[in-house]
């Protein structure tokens, strides 16, 4: 069995929202995509929440118990530490022309109740990727390597690498577990899965070629050998 995912990749959307329904389709469609989701269902829960951990966008209803959306967005930029922090605000159609208003008192985009989840997931990738160094879905980042899993690319230094299907699969699996080391077995069960029947010597041969492949000229070598543990992703070799 792998060890649970390190969860490190996952961009955390904090979800402000009173109406419980519209939460839970939130979470529902953010998680399969993604997302770490928390919720909070009025405007000093949310505070609370961002306090005990800066989100990396939050999605915030105009209209909330104890304290409106509007506040919530004043405070959030009042502060250092959120200053700069992604926000959505969420209005109902009835409230609509209020959300320049808004947009004016800090948050970053807003969209209308009852909204289509890919125009709202577009939105957010926009805002993270300006916010930048946040994954989303569908692409990794390990020191100068990026992976675009739709694309079946990956780059290291802006430069194309080619990889087998095999180390393509194997890098994935790294990326998505930076640091950590896996053995043999753990890889081949990740990487080839758990019915297929292969000596665990295969995975050396397949980081050779994914480090062949990777390390170019006098570029860092970024997977790691620890001896009787496995292998890492990782930029320090020791
Ligand atoms: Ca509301």
């Amino acid at each position: 069995m792998l060890p649970a995912p390190a969860g490190l990749s996952k961009p955390y959307v904090l979800v402000v929202e009173d109406e419980a329904a519209l939460a839970t389709m939130l979470r529902y469609n953010l998680e399969k995509q993604g997302f770490r989701v928390e919720e909070a269902v009025d405007g000093q829960e949310a505070l609370t929440r961002i306090s005990e951990g800066v989100p990396d966008i939050v999605l915030l209803d105009w209209m909330l118990p104890v304290m409106s959306g509007i506040e919530v967005c004043r405070q959030i930029r009042r502060r250092p530490a959120t200053r700069d922090l992604p926000v959505i605000m969420v209005t109902a159609r009835t409230e609509d022309g209020d959300a320049v208003r808004g947009l004016n008192t800090g948050a970053d985009d807003y969209i209308t109740k009852p909204f289509n989840m890919d125009a709202l997931l577009a939105r957010m990738r926009a805002l993270l990727r300006r916010a930048g160094a946040v994954p989303v879905r569908g692409q990794h980042a390990f020191h100068d390597i990026t992976m675009d899993l739709s694309a079946h690319r990956v780059h290291r230094n802006g430069r194309a690498i080619h990889l087998g299907p095999t180390e393509f699969r194997l890098l994935e699996f790294l990326m998505q577990h930076p640091r950590r080391v896996f053995s043999r077995e753990e890889l081949l069960n990740a990487v080839w899965g758990p019915d297929i029947h292969v000596e665990p010597r295969t995975v050396d041969v397949h980081i050779r070629r994914l480090r062949k492949s990777i390390n170019g000229e006098g570029e860092l070598d970024v997977v790691r050998t620890v001896r009787a543990a496995g292998y890492a992703l990782d930029t320090e070799q020791i």
